[in-house]
Order: C-alpha cells, then sequence, then structure tokens
C-alpha cells in the first residue's frame, strides 16, 4: 500500500483558522479507533508526531502517521484527514472508488 498524502500544508494553512486550545492527543486517537471501527478497519499502530510537508500518512504495513498540528485544527478538518487515511486501509490509492467512499463517509446525516 502507498503512502497517501492528505493535503499539502501550504494549501490549507490559511484556510483554517487554528483552535485556541489543542484537542489532547488521547482525544484524537479516540477519534481515530471511532472512525476506524465504523469503516471496519484496524491501524496496526497510530502515531502522532510531528510532520514538515503532510498531515498524514498511511505505510504499507498499515500505520497511520498523523501530524501533532492536526489537534489543533477545527473538528471538522480532523475528520477529513482521519477518514481519509483510514480509507488507505482498504485502497491505496485515490482512485474513484476512493472518492466515493471517502464522500459517502463525509457526507453529513
Ligand atoms: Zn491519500
Amino acid at each position: 500500500m502507498r503512502r497517501g498524502v492528505t493535503k499539502r500544508k501550504e494549501a490549507t494553512e490559511s484556510a483554517w483558522q487554528p483552535l485556541e486550545e489543542a484537542v489532547p492527543v488521547d482525544v484524537f486517537r479516540a477519534e481515530v479507533l471511532a472512525w476506524a471501527e465504523r469503516l471496519g478497519v484496524t491501524p496496526r499502530e497510530i502515531r502522532i508526531q510531528p510532520m514538515k510537508r503532510k498531515w498524514a500518512s498511511c505505510s504499507s504495513r498499515g500505520r497511520l502517521t498523523f501530524d501533532t498540528a492536526l489537534l489543533h485544527q477545527p473538528a471538522e478538518f480532523r475528520r477529513e484527514v482521519i477518514v481519509h487515511e483510514l480509507l488507505h486501509l482498504k485502497i491505496p490509492n485515490h482512485g474513484k472508488l476512493f472518492k466515493a467512499l471517502l464522500r459517502a463517509h463525509l457526507a453529513r446525516d
């Protein structure tokens, strides 16, 4: 499975206002796990660490890495990144199926 780039920071940084308070790492991790269960995938490992060029990535072995800067981003954006990266555990590309599933999961109820 290829590494997936969720967003280039330079493209999104100006579009989002950082939250005043960061979300605790445990809460973020819980968000990832809740979505993993909902999507029916099992990440082998979830890491949260500073990243330079990406918000998140997915290794071929099923290890997900999220940028700590996400903890300062709004819930809706975190969800976008989390669902995108978890979907890569099912689909390792950005093809039509990936996009359709992403849209479906991110659609508001
Ligand atoms: Zn991707």
